[in-house]
Order: C-alpha cells, then sequence, then structure tokens
C-alpha cells in the first residue's frame, strides 16, 4: 500500500492491480477490493484465475461456485467507487453479478518462453464442452481444479453457433 501511495504522487500514473484467487485469500478478499478501489489512482481491479505451475499448489486452487458466491461482495466496494471488478482467466461462460467484467482479452505480453511451455502442462484451455464450445480464447479449467473439483459440467454452459452470443 506504500508503494501505491508512492506512485500516486506521480499524476499520470494509473495503475491496474492483480490479485490472484485462492483457497488462502478468498474470504480476505471482498474488504481487500473494498480497500483499494477508494484509491483514486487505481483505475482497474483484475481478479486471475490460478493456474497451478508447482508441485503441491492444488491447496490453493479454490472452487467456483465459491468465486460465484463471493462475487457480489468482491464487486461491491468497486461498484461504489465507480469501478469494475475484472476477472482474468476465467471460463468465459460464468454468469457474473452487475459490476463484474469477464474479460479473456490480453494484451501483448513479453513473457520467455519458458513460461508458456511451462503453463501449458497446466492443462489450461480444457474444458468438458471444448469440442462445441466457440469460444476460441477461453482459458477452461486447470488440470488441477478438475482433479480437485471435477469437470463442472452444468456449471459451464458453451457457447455455441459463430457469430451467436448463444449458449446451451
Ligand atoms: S463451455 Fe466454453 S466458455 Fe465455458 S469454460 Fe468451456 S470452453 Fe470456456
Amino acid at each position: 500500500m506504500a508503494g501505491l501511495q508512492n506512485l500516486s504522487r506521480h499524476t499520470r500514473v494509473g495503475i491496474i492491480t492483480n490479485t490472484v484467487w485462492t483457497s488462502a485469500n478468498s474470504s480476505y478478499l471482498g474488504s481487500f477490493f473494498s480497500e483499494i478501489a477508494r484509491l483514486a489512482f487505481i483505475r482497474e481491479m483484475h481478479l486471475w484465475n490460478f493456474f497451478p505451475m508447482g508441485d503441491h499448489a492444488e491447496d490453493l486452487v479454490e472452487s467456483i461456485p465459491e468465486l460465484l458466491r463471493r462475487l457480489p461482495e468482491m464487486a461491491e466496494g468497486p461498484a461504489s467507487n465507480g469501478k469494475w471488478l475484472v476477472l482474468k482467466a476465467f471460463p468465459q461462460c460464468l454468469s457474473v453479478p452487475s459490476g463484474v467484467y469477464n474479460d479473456n482479452e490480453f494484451p501483448l505480453t513479453l513473457i520467455p518462453d519458458v513460461f508458456w511451455r511451462t503453463l501449458g502442462k497446466c492443462g489450461f484451455g480444457r474444458c468438458v464442452h471444448r469440442a462445441r464450445c466457440k469460444d476460441e480464447k477461453c482459458w477452461g479449467l486447470s488440470n488441477a481444479y478438475r482433479e480437485k473439483f471435477g469437470e463442472e459440467p452444468d456449471l459451464l454452459r458453451p457457447f455455441i453457433g459463430l457469430g451467436e452470443a448463444k449458449q446451451v
């Protein structure tokens, strides 16, 4: 927080915060986002899905139903300050409440290939509905998530039809 305040002294700085959704922080994020949403220089708050890349990280994976249960309280602080809570790398088909924007678009990132090779082992992009879902950018669920909580076939709703915003 001291570092953010320091940056705010530069009047042209706009800040986007990145927070990863885990079982270790899920119960604190409502108050966390309320706190940082009040800071005028924070333009957006991003909440990232967790794709474990190391051993023994599965314990930190938190469930999507728990995310959906907590999203209203997490979005409350940002919304009351005229800001959005932005979800990154979560299933695109999730039904999210008002004040939450589910965005799987990524800017150009300068990250070494070794990162992507390692990340590729996490199983991202896989989904029980992958074969018929038309959303090709969706990150789906990680291997660790599917092992811990299952495929969530009833929670995920594939987009069907080219160019249509139709879900089944
Ligand atoms: S159904 Fe489609 S949008 Fe939903 S998680 Fe699977 S691939 Fe992503």
